[in-house]
């Protein structure tokens, strides 16, 4: 089975449709170019022409547009703001960063995502209104801890800071057993949404599903209730 095939969290998460990324450095670059993979409508911007020209060269975005973005005007010209989401990718310039932010949170973008470079940037970033705030380094940094100790998570969407949902490979403890058998609700203080059946997802599995061990079962919970899983 072809576990990247099934992108079951990928599928939760495509709701929106047009991205714009606002800065093309390593970061934005990054963020650009997985979304135009995927499939998505990406607008990059950046202020820097050189930066623009090499995205359109390697194709990592639908358009590019030079902007200064702590214009709104230019913003609002380059459509900025009729974008379902857009990511402020400026990690170095914190002035930059908080007026691109307050403009397009100003001018009514829903879903806005600032990358910030230290704790005080992320309070500020918040306090601008963004709606969430990244810290890709420190987040990767996790991330990797976390794979290292934690390889049966494959995927994981976290709803905020405390509680996620997990792609999981069902453990050996977990095998043959059914989901009343397992009463992981009151063990764990988790829920399971859906079970792999082979190549499908079940969601909303019965109290009588057997769990195959290796299998992958996606699990809603407390990150420190996931933590305590036998994975
Ligand atoms: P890294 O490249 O290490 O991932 P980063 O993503 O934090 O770092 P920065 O060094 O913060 O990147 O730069 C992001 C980009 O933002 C740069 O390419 C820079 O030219 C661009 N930028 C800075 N100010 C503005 C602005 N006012 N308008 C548009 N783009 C800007």
């Amino acid at each position: 089975m072809n576990l990247t095939s099934l992108k079951f969290l990928g599928n939760l998460r495509r709701e929106n449709n047009q991205f714009a990324v606002i800065g093309l450095g390593r970061f934005g670059r990054a963020v650009c170019s997985s979304l135009h993979k995927m499939g998505y409508e990406v607008l990059g911007t950046d202020i820097d022409e050189k930066l623009v020209t090499q995205a359109l060269t390697q194709k990592i975005a639908s358009h590019a547009i030079q902007l200064d973005s702590t214009e709104p005007e230019a913003l609002k010209e380059a459509g900025i703001f009729e974008m379902d989401t857009v990511i402020v990718a400026i990690g170095n310039y914190l002035q930059e960063s908080i007026i691109t932010t307050l403009n397009v949170k100003e001018a009514g973008v829903k879903n806005v995502i600032a990358k910030a470079s230290s704790e005080i940037h992320g309070k500020l970033l918040k306090r601008v209104g963004a709606d969430r705030v990244v810290f890709p380094e420190h987040e990767a940094g996790c991330a990797l801890a976390e794979t290292l100790t934690k390889p049966a998570i494959l995927d994981r969407f976290e709803l905020d800071p405390e509680n996620s949902i997990v792609e999981v490979l069902v453990p050996k403890e977990f095998h043959d057993k059914t989901l009343a058998d397992l009463n992981l609700r009151s063990r764990y203080g988790i829920s399971i949404l859906a079970v792999c059946s082979g190549e499908k997802f079940m969601t909303n599995p019965a109290p009588g599903q057997k769990l195959k061990e290796g299998s992958i079962m996606i699990v809603i919970g407390g990150n420190k209730d996931i933590e305590k899983l036998p994975i």
